[in-house]
């Protein structure tokens, strides 16, 4: 029976890993939750999996928790409180799997934490990799953690690289296993034929309603914004040990091929399926073996057509900035993440534009000097001068919509 820790349970990927696990009861059990203030569904996951702790980030959520629990009391559950629990439900000796599904860069020290205590390490929290790749697959290789992507696309790649690869990443060089080319897929988003001149006026009900995938916020409003595929070339990059030379995006509308891998034969390996986050969720919790997910079998006739076309970064500039971040290196990459993650705060509380998003993160990168990203300290001090510097800008900008 393997121990799981789901850190984000309550979120979008948090709720679909459940709904895998429910389906295999035999052979995975709930360790531990992890939430931020959601108390409603967090008790209702309390009920239903029976974990040994549920961590609530957020005190006072942590407390009404407790409270509802006790109603209850053959309820096996401990409520804890605060951050540091995070860092211990990742890191417990009894847990196997540990499943990174928190939104943003909070999610980083308990990822880590996971990392650091050599788990099965179910990666969708991509920040963490864009903010450190380096350090951190350097972690994954000296503890000896197995890290497998859930993000659907690099599941994508994982799948389409061959076993010897997959087994051992941090010592291939993709150059001798006859990788020529990562081609990673995205919709485009909302606003893939949206005219230019409407980008200025959408607004973040319009932004958060993907075409074909049912998200959090914050990475809906990424995939609007293409900025998630930005990130996503990051975290491949890091993930894959390829260069961004090597990493093409292609814009595929139907969502039904969700990555390939091109080799120097001329094969080109591509990953399909329904848009549906159980199935690389479940492909990551039993690699290398498979286990049914619930998600649809694919009908290629109904599907009938598969498009593809290359992306405009005149359209999305967050594309290159995120591709320039990365040829830039150091603690660019976790200055741009940590602008972003401001900008698109500031942009769901409708203080700045969508057209502001890049602009901001534009300007905190020219702003802010990137470092050697070394230490994981040098890391966090260039994401709170980021941060700061990008909610002055965000105050700035709103003051002037208010105008
Ligand atoms: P979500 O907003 O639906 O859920 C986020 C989870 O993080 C919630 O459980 C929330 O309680 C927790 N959280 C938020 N702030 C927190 C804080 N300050 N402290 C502790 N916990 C906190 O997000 P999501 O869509 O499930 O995405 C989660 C991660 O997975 C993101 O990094 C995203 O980029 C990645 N991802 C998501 C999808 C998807 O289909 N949703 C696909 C690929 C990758
Ligand atoms: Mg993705």
């Amino acid at each position: 029976m393997q121990q799981i820790t789901i850190l984000g349970a309550t979120g979008s990927i948090g709720t679909s890993s459940l709904d895998v696990i429910s389906q295999h009861p035999t052979q995975y059990s709930v360790y531990a939750v992890t939430a931020n203030t959601n108390v409603e569904k967090m008790l209702s996951i309390c009920q239903q999996y029976q974990p040994r702790y549920a961590v609530m980030s957020d005190k006072d959520s942590a407390q009404q928790l407790k409270l509802l629990l006790n109603g209850s009391p053959s309820s096996p559950t401990r409520v804890i409180g605060g951050q540091q629990g995070l860092l211990e439900v990742a890191s417990h000796d009894e847990v196997d799997t540990v499943i990174a599904a928190i939104v943003g860069s909070v999610g980083l020290m308990p990822t880590l934490a996971a990392v650091r205590s050599a788990k099965r390490v179910l990666l969708a929290n991509k920040e963490s990799l864009v903010m450190m790749g380096d350090l951190f697959m350097k972690e994954v290789a000296q503890h000896k953690a197995l890290l497998i992507p859930v993000d659907s696309e690099h599941n994508a790649i994982f799948q389409c690289l061959s076993a010897d690869y997959v087994a051992n990443p941090y010592a291939a060089n993709p150059g001798e296993k006859g990788i020529t080319k990562i081609l990673l897929t995205g919709s485009g988003g909302p606003f893939r034929e949206l005219p230019l001149n409407e980008f200025d006026a959408v607004t973040p009900k319009r932004a958060i309603t993907h075409p074909n995938w049912s998200m959090g916020p914050k990475i809906s409003v990424d995939s609007a914004t293409m900025m998630n595929k930005g990130l996503e070339l990051i975290e491949a990059c890091w993930l894959f040990d390829i260069d961004e030379k090597n990493v093409d995006i292609v814009l595929h509308k139907q969502s039904i091929i969700h990555s390939m891998v091109a080799y120097n034969d001329g094969s080109v390996l591509a990953q399909m399926g329904n848009p549906d986050m159980r199935t690389p969720i479940a492909n990551a919790l039993a690699w290398p073996n498979r286990i049914s997910s619930g998600v649809e079998p694919l009908d290629l006739i109904q599907v009938s057509q598969l498009d593809f076309e290359t992306a405009d970064e005149k359209r999305f500039p967050c594309l290159k900035l995120a591709r320039d971040a990365f040829k830039q290196g150091g603690t660019s990459m976790a200055i741009l993440n940590a602008a972003n993650e401001v900008a698109v705060d500031s942009f769901l509380n409708k203080q700045i534009k969508f057209t502001d998003i890049p602009k901001l993160i534009d300007n905190t990168l020219q702003k802010i000097p990137s470092n050697a990203a070394h230490h994981l300290d040098i890391i966090l001090d260039d994401d709170r001068r980021a941060r700061e510097f990008s909610s002055r800008q965000s105050d700035f900008h709103s003051q002037r919509m208010s105008r």
